[in-house]
């Protein structure tokens, strides 16, 4: 059946999955270096999920107060519950700073002080002096930051002359006998054609799986394929236990407000009209950790503080900064306020809660952006042919819960450092080794049987089902019931992802429900990794919060926890060192502490 596919050969040095800031920082600094790059991204690149981040990009400017890239890897490392490996941190601390004056010189229009600098904003978990007091280090474009970043990027990728694949959706990567990666294979959406991109080295940038969760501020795209194509390529998937909910996402609806709100001076209370992160977070209050005030928020609803007729959820207000502020520095949320919650955020308060935001966990890097193969000899062994960077990879920086602004600051950072890594290993034009016969085969087979599938399921059905699991489940607080209950739920509706499931549409031209049974075979994949990681690790360490066991437990689990999927799709766990050293001797490794705000 197989034969029966159109299949187009490309070439080239190197190939890009992926078109949110990462992929295209990284199909810049390869194109600009003259190597061959294609850049392959299933939606159009303005269109990625960057485009809707809102509130900054973090770096130790100084250009509002003093500042320093060592306090911004002090807070980072204390965000990341200790889990974050401290060589990345320093180098992306590090190259915070050029990165975003990099970001201003290619035209990112970022808001400006009165003096004409780039303006920053409050955000939080940063913090002055080693955790002093809250200090202005997101660099903001309103609150439009995304957008302006990856348009820009976009523009520049455009100057360079760089290669685009528009609408081609990757299905699986191409590995050799050795556990080399040797290209991909990708499914053109617009004619149905299969194309087999081959290259010296493939680099996924393909975003977070927020969408394994019913309630969620990420795109309807933001699906784990990445994660997915490594898990069924037999190489692990890393810490995706840690789930970040953030604290306000709308009520009902999940659309994001920025914390920059919270920033700007906006703050949470409770049905008594109490500012109750006073209580939780002496210090930073509104502007703790993201892990910290979710969990806030969560203890006062569930102690029958919450607001609305069910006390049900809490409310963010902004009412007191005006309508200049408003206006100036937050129009995109005001907006959103309106439409989604039918709130005008200069007169009332908008109903919010804690909502899927981020993934911490994902495709284990190096700082480089290499993808490990852990082996029981060396826990940072490389998987040749291979990198990942942004949402999708664990550098890991973020370690347990990720500081607000440290995502678009990653993803230009280790855009950058992927495509140097690249200059490094390869020698443009250089001749590819011949591919393995069956290079097509599993990606065709796969493509095959979920488009002849007769079940009775509907792909959006098992998703939904899916999607609940994961939010009861494996929430902002588990416990070793919900877990084990979970990981139960998870294997049987992923059984019946296998055996129940049936397209509507056989085609393979404009194929929408083909491609969201792919789309849900990776989420399946990340939820499954998501909870089997959650219910092994019996500690609390940032965004994993466990009842059962409420402290952290440096002795056992300071390590990364790493998920491999067999043939089958079961997973068996085993784990890694955290880094405990820094990358250069002019920064001291940071030991653990108590993680207090
Ligand atoms: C609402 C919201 C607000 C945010 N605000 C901030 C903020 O203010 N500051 C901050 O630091 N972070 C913020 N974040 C987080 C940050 O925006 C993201 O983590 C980051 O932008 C992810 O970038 P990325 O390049 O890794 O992936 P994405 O931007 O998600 O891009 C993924 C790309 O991969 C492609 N792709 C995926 N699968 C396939 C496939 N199978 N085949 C081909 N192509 C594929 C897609 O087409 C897309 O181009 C926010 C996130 C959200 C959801």
């Amino acid at each position: 059946m197989t034969k029966a596919y159109k299949i187009i050969d490309h070439t080239y040095d190197v190939v890009v999955v992926g078109a949110g800031g990462a992929g295209l920082r990284a199909t810049l600094g390869m194109t600009a270096a003259g190597l061959k790059t294609a850049c392959v991204t299933k939606v159009f690149p303005t269109r990625s999920h960057t485009v809707a981040a809102q509130g900054g990009i973090g770096a130790a400017l100084g250009n509002m107060a003093e500042d320093s890239w060592e306090w911004h890897m002090y807070d980072t490392v204390k965000g990341s519950d200790w889990l974050g490996d401290q060589d990345a941190i320093e180098y992306m601390c590090r190259n915070a700073i050029p990165a975003v004056i990099e970001l201003e010189h290619f035209g990112v229009p970022f808001s400006r002080t009165e003096e004409g600098k780039i303006y920053q904003r409050p955000f939080g978990g940063h913090m002055r002096n080693y955790g002093e007091a809250p200090v202005q280090r997101a660099c903001a474009a309103a609150d439009r930051t995304g957008h302006a970043i990856l348009h820009t990027l976009y523009q520049q990728c455009l100057k360079h002359n760089a290669s685009f694949f528009v609408e081609y959706f990757a299905t699986d990567l191409i590995m050799d006998d050795d556990g080399a990666c040797r290209g991909v294979i990708a499914w053109n959406l617009d004619d149905g054609t299969i194309h087999r991109f081959r290259a010296h080295t493939v680099v996924l940038a393909t975003g977070g799986y927020g969408r394994a969760y019913f309630s969620c501020t990420s795109a309807h795209t933001c699906t784990g394929d990445g994660n997915g194509m490594v898990a069924r390529a037999g190489l692990p998937l890393q810490d995706h236990e840690f789930v970040q909910f953030h604290p306000t996402g709308i009520y009902g609806a999940g659309m994001l407000i920025t914390e920059g709100a919270r920033g700007e001076g906006g703050y949470l209370t409770n049905s008594q009209g109490e500012r109750f992160m006073e209580r939780y977070a002496p210090n930073a209050k509104d502007l703790a950790s993201r892990d910290v005030v979710s969990r806030a928020m969560t203890m006062e609803i569930r102690e029958g503080r919450g607001v609305g007729k069910d006390n049900d959820h809490i409310f963010l207000h902004l009412e007191h900064l005006g309508h200049e502020v408003l206006h100036e520095r937050l129009p995109g949320i005001t907006e959103t306020a309106q439409i989604f919650s039918g709130v005008d955020a200069s007169k009332d308060p908008i109903p919010v809660l804690p909502t899927v935001h981020y993934n911490m966990g994902g495709i284990p890097t190096n700082y480089h952006g290499e993808v490990l193969r852990p082996t029981a000899d060396d826990p940072d062994a490389v998987c040749p042919g291979l990198m990942a960077i942004g949402e999708c990879a664990s550098a890991s920086v973020h370690g347990a819960n990720r500081l607000g602004t440290n995502s678009l600051l990653d993803i230009v950072v280790f855009g950058r450092a992927a495509a140097l890594r690249a200059q490094e290993l390869i020698k443009p034009g250089v001749t590819h080794l011949s591919l393995p016969k069956d290079s097509a085969d599993q990606s065709l087979d796969r493509l095959d049987r979920l488009r002849n599938a007769k079940g009775a399921r509907s792909t959006a059905d098992i998703r939904l089902e899916m999607q609940k699991i994961m939010q009861v489940d494996a929430a902002v607080f588990r416990t070793d019931k919900t877990l084990k209950e979970g990981c139960t739920k998870i294997d049987t509706v992923r059984g019946s992802l296998k055996s129940d499931i049936g397209l509507t549409d056989r085609s393979m031209i404009w194929n929408s429900d083909l491609m969201e049974a792919l789309e849900l075979e990776n989420l399946m994949a990340c939820a499954q990794a998501t909870i089997r990681s959650a219910e092994a690790r019996k500690e609390s360490r940032g965004a994993h919060a466990h009842e059962d066991y409420p402290d952290r437990d440096d002795a056992t689990w300071m390590k990364h926890t790493l998920a491999w999927f067999d043939d089958k799709g079961d997973v068996t766990l085993n784990y890694r060192p955290v880094h405990t050293y820094t990358l250069t001797s002019d920064i001291d490794y940071i030991p653990p502490k108590k993680r207090v705000y």
